[in-house]
């Protein structure tokens, strides 16, 4: 069983369950930094509206059970100009994700410290999971320390040496892998990470499907 979580199908993020023949996919909805400009208008009714549009029925509890996280949101600083907008939004999606019951899928660039505020800031209780994680080991700790989940991928193929120091340090109770928009087959990722970490892809699948679970379990 391979846990791919975070991909994208059809413009849609998602999580991918692998087992055999079988794909299971998982849906996720959130407002993605990108998406916003420095006009976005947010509120509460607003962020709820345009998660409506795509589909998610607040009214009904059963699209939100269909729904498994909130994702992929957070916080880009390549995109300075909508920053002020991006913390806002992305509180907006803490508080859905909290009230929903649903964990987070996140996307973070160059803003870790930010990201660990608003854990603290909110007390959010929910797990969180970093994706496409590529910092340092130091950085990696911090997330840690506030309960957070690492995702990787490209940093596997991409930053051998750094991927290498992160899996030998990362607890295998709070690891992901994921293939993002790289169209790598997940079982590919799952040999890449055993090899840099010199175990069984069983062992790997193992853990990671009990991770899984625990988010699951969360809801
Ligand atoms: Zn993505």
């Amino acid at each position: 069983m391979f846990v791919d979580i975070h991909t994208h199908l059809d413009n849609q993020s998602v999580i991918k369950i692998v087992d055999g023949d079988e794909v299971r996919i998982l849906r996720t909805e959130g407002i993605h930094p990108w998406e916003l400009d420095r006009h976005f208008e947010c509120s509460e009714a607003k962020s709820r509206n345009l998660l409506r549009l795509r589909g998610v029925d607040f009214s009904t509890s059963v699209e939100m059970t269909r729904l498994f996280a909130i994702g992929e949101v957070g916080l880009d600083k390549v995109h300075k100009e909508t920053f002020d907008k991006q913390v806002e939004v992305f509180e907006e999606m803490i508080r859905l994700s909290e009230s929903y019951r649903k964990p987070m899928i996140i996307h973070c660039v160059r803003a870790y410290s930010e990201i660990i505020e608003m854990r603290k800031k909110t007390k959010a209780t929910m797990p969180w999971v970093i994706h496409g994680f590529n910092s340092s080991v130091e950085t990696m700790r911090q997330l840690l320390r506030y309960d957070m989940y690492i995702s990787l991928g490209e940093v596997l193929y991409r930053n051998e040496n750094q991927a290498v120091e992160i899996l030998k340090d990362v607890p295998f109770d709070r690891l992901f892998l994921e293939t993002d928009v790289s169209g790598r087959d997940i079982k590919d990722v799952y040999n890449k990470a055993a090899n840099l970490m010199g175990c069984e892809v069983e062992f790997l699948c193992k853990q990671i499907f009990e991770n899984y679970g625990r988010l699951e379990a969360a809801h």
